[in-house]
């Protein structure tokens, strides 16, 4: 059976901007499903940094998953991990969950007018990034690759909310970017 990228998020994100992500994540040959809100992720909370523990949140959406699925967490929380002072999203390479974190692609962190346009375009690169890792890739050295890493933001804006011709073999499996179907293919081989 297919896997299906599962949406799960986590507080009170709004509806619009899982539609859209929803719809981005058609580029993928998975069907993607959406989940009821879940509660913000109080569980990860680290007071002293006044931030949220991506790793646990991961640990938290892997024990709650279905084997089959992907799980791709999005939340407005922001999100640290070990010794960076932010992450925009983590994921688990070559496994079944990641999560995103909207609170530093919103214009509002810097204070600054919000912009939908770009929130959206912006949560679509890092959703593929992360499923990219989940998809088993690493990092690349092409900045206009989606799988760059992100420092900041300009980052993010620089590169495109697609994979290079490199990863793209990588997630071929995953990626709708051709009519022939992959379990013909397998029946056949
Ligand atoms: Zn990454
Ligand atoms: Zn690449």
């Amino acid at each position: 059976m297919m896997k299906r990228i599962i949406l799960v998020p986590l507080g009170d994100i709004p509806s619009d901007l899982i539609d859209g992500l929803k719809n981005d994540l058609g580029l993928f040959r998975l069907e993607t499903v959406v989940e009821l809100p879940e509660p913000e992720p109080a569980y990860a909370f680290d007071p002293s940094r006044g931030q949220y523990r991506s790793t646990m949140i991961l640990k938290r959406l892997k024990s709650e998953a279905s084997v089959e699925d992907l799980i791709l967490g999005i939340t407005s929380v922001d999100l640290f991990s070990k010794n960076l002072t932010f992450v925009f999203g983590e994921a688990e390479i070559g496994g079944i969950v990641a999560v995103i974190s909207l609170a530093r692609l919103d214009q509002s962190f810097y204070r600054t007018k919000s912009d939908n346009g770009l929130l959206l375009k912006r949560i679509k690169k890092e959703a593929i990034h992360e499923l990219g890792h989940v998809f088993g890739l690493n990092h690349c050295n092409d900045v206009h690759c989606v799988m760059y890493y992100s420092n900041d933001l300009v980052d993010t804006d620089n590169k495109k909310d697609d994979y290079c011709d490199l990863c793209k073999k990588g997630v071929e499996p995953f990626f709708d970017n051709q009519g022939d179907d992959i379990s013909r293919r397998a029946g056949f081989s």
